[in-house]
């Protein structure tokens, strides 16, 4: 559904409920052989992931992304149980989901295994399940090869134009007002057109999507109530805000093929009551999507309203002070947001999830406040299994725990600290190698311990992390440069860092050459 390229198709906004005919009879029937081969689709999605890495509103919030990913990879997982996911795909593609800070409910699948989704999607969702319902839905997109067929279909346009047309779609969605202003030639629109997803496509994701988000644990009614909430939306003619809708329009159709599948005797769309954690991580994403002072300080007066305790539930209280705690930390204000952050903690203290969060949120304004030798902060990172001097992995290290490490060994600046940091960064990129910010935190530390050509060597590889293979050769390039001192302590330890940085180069050059090779 929610590819780009469908948003900035259906001009006739509010919502195109009735465009669905006319885009079905434009499209291929499912099966269609000459697709695109996955190879030539993933080149096709590095290409646009490569931009949305540069564009400014890309965001990678530890804490976000991990709970993203505590919902993305056991639908992964599921995937590749039932066979949806074959080997060689899974192989081939990225899987990886790149988030934007935009208010707008959005969530796409691009070429390639490249997925999109804006904070302000996950602001409206009430339940993991709802998430994982409008995931699995995209994951099955690219599973059941939709893309692919879609792109062969418009054959008649080179990959860099279909890049060009994506990242012109998205842009579009960001703004309706710049939306409106880009679609008006009509071949863009008529090549948009074809770019649809089909009815026959949105039904077998539902159908799919379904499957693996069921087999993989979540709530079947997380589906039905997602449909809810955006038939809602469309009811508003909220179209603006809502790009999804635009293009993953609800017909009553999918609606029942939905509630049908529900077993018996399930309620039909009660509301699901948020989770503490989801609670606390929708004000988080809430915070992030919409930074403006108005809005920081609205949440400190929604927090301190006499109201809050009597009238709602736990859940909604955490999220409201966790919103209040964070909003003051954006705003500098560690003192409120200290004491907001304490009133969270008398609540989530039965739930080790929500508790993990309120250390993190703790330990965060503590850096933030640049105030590492408080207590306060030390006890956190104890709580957390941070404490420097600890046998590294002698705890299960969370993302967000390493980056929240690296940040107070380099504001404490101890040998011992930052050495732990390297240790455990180093760890986590054996198995993650893609981690952008992972390679960007151990660059920064061992610039701390004055190791500069791994410094530089870890930059050039969160620039290949973020297919900015340019970027990452001049990185490789500045550490050939370096003189070497003669002599020095750590000259073995320099020699195999350079050989490693003299094999990437090589290996950078080879990727770049067969970029430039590529059709344009
Ligand atoms: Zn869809």
């Amino acid at each position: 559904m929610i590819t780009l390229f469908f948003a900035a198709i259906c001009l006739t906004l509010p919502i195109a409920l009735n465009a669905q005919g006319a885009i079905a009879n434009a499209l291929p029937l499912l099966g269609d052989s000459s697709d695109m081969s996955a190879s030539a689709e993933r080149r096709l999605g590095d290409r646009i992931a490569s931009e949305l890495y540069r564009d400014p509103d890309f965001i990678d919030d530890p804490v976000l992304t991990d709970y993203v990913q505590g919902i993305w990879q056991p639908l992964l997982a599921s995937a590749r149980a039932r066979g949806d996911l074959t080997p060689e795909l899974d192989e081939r593609f990225a899987w990886r989901i790149i988030l934007g800070r935009d208010r707008s409910v959005n969530a796409f699948a691009l070429p390639g295994g490249y997925f999109g989704l804006h904070l302000g999607l996950l602001a409206v969702v009430s339940s993991r399940d709802e998430l994982a319902s409008v995931l699995g839905h995209e994951l099955s997109h690219v599973t059941q090869r939709h893309i692919s067929r879609l792109i062969s279909k418009s054959n008649q346009q080179t990959p860099w134009m279909i890049g060009a047309m994506v990242l012109g779609a998205l842009a579009a969605n960001k703004s309706p007002d710049a939306g409106n202003a880009l679609i008006v030639g009509g071949q863009a629109l008529s090549v948009q057109g074809q770019l649809n997803f089909s009815r026959d496509m949105e039904r077998e994701a539902d159908r799919i999507g379904f499957g693996l988000m069921t087999q993989a644990g979540f709530e079947a009614q997380g589906f039905v109530s997602m449909f809810d909430k955006l038939q809602q939306a469309a009811r508003l003619n909220d179209s603006g805000a809502y790009p999804y809708l635009r293009s993953h329009p609800l017909t009553t159709e999918r609606i029942a093929d939905m509630q049908s599948r529900l077993p018996l005797g399930a309620p039909q769309a009660a509301a699901a009551s948020p989770g503490m954690t989801h609670a606390m991580l929708t004000a988080r994403a809430r915070v992030l999507s919409n930074p403006g002072v108005d809005a920081l300080r609205g949440w400190l007066a929604q927090a301190d309203d006499a109201g809050l305790a009597k009238s709602r539930a736990a859940a909604q209280q955490a999220g409201s002070l966790y919103g209040a705690a964070m909003a003051a930390m954006q705003l500098r204000d560690a003192a409120q947001a200290r004491k907001q952050w304490a009133r969270l903690q008398n609540l989530v203290a039965d739930d080790p999830e929500a508790l993990r969060q309120l250390r993190w949120l703790g330990l965060e304004i503590e850096l933030a406040a640049g105030d590492r030798s408080r207590p306060q902060a030390q006890a956190l990172a104890a709580g957390l299994g941070l404490e420097a001097g600890k046998p590294a992995m002698a705890t299960v290290l969370r993302r967000p725990d390493l980056m929240l490490q690296a940040r107070m060994a380099l504001q404490g600046g101890q040998a011992q600290a930052l050495d732990q940091a390297a240790q455990d960064l180093q760890g986590w990129l054996l198995g993650q190698p893609q981690d952008a910010m992972a390679w960007q935190w151990l660059a920064s530390v061992y610039a701390a311990k004055k190791q500069d050509l791994r410094a530089l060597r870890a930059e050039a590889e969160a620039r290949v992390a973020q297919l900015d293979y340019a970027g990452a050769l001049d990185r490789l390039k500045a550490a050939q440069d370096r003189p070497r001192a003669a002599g020095a302590v750590n000259a073995s330890a320099d020699h195999i860092d350079a050989s490693i940085i003299d094999t990437r180069r090589r290996q950078i050059e080879a990727l770049l050459k067969e970029q430039a090779q590529e059709p344009s």
